[in-house]
């Protein structure tokens, strides 16, 4: 095994020959990619793709999230029961979810065409 004095961290770790197989890598992967139109397009556009992607995921999984929670305490809203049916106009389906802490009870509609989400606040007695 070999070991390397000079670049060996108190935590035992050696960072340096990590950065030195990334480079290796790094290099290894360049060398395959003959044209530098094909380097650059693959580098910048697809890097750059792949952060847009993976950030509006963050977003819509943060949106999604925050529409889950309780607009008081923030917590998680818990027992979802279905109610209405797809078949009806008048009762169309929607979600509702209770705060564990009874602040109150959120009908999430479930049809686009349907009415917002609605919020009701519940009093002090279901706490
Ligand atoms: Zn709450």
């Amino acid at each position: 095994m070999e070991v390397c004095c000079l670049c060996r961290l108190q935590s035992g770790f050696n960072y340096g020959h990590l950065a030195d197989a990334l480079d290796r890598g790094r290099a290894a992967i360049r060398a395959r990619i003959a044209h530098e139109t094909t380097r650059i397009l693959a580098g910048g556009l697809g890097l750059g793709t792949i952060f847009i992607v993976l950030f509006a995921m963050g977003v819509v999984w943060c949106i999604a999230d925050q529409r889950q929670r309780c607009p008081e305490c923030l917590h998680r809203l818990a027992l979802p029961v279905r109610i209405g049916t797809w078949a009806s106009i008048f009762e169309p389906v929607a979600t509702e979810y209770v705060c564990g802490d009874g602040h109150g009870v959120l009908c999430a509609a479930e049809h686009e065409s349907a009415v917002e989400d609605r919020w009701t606040v519940l009093d002090a007695s279901w706490r």
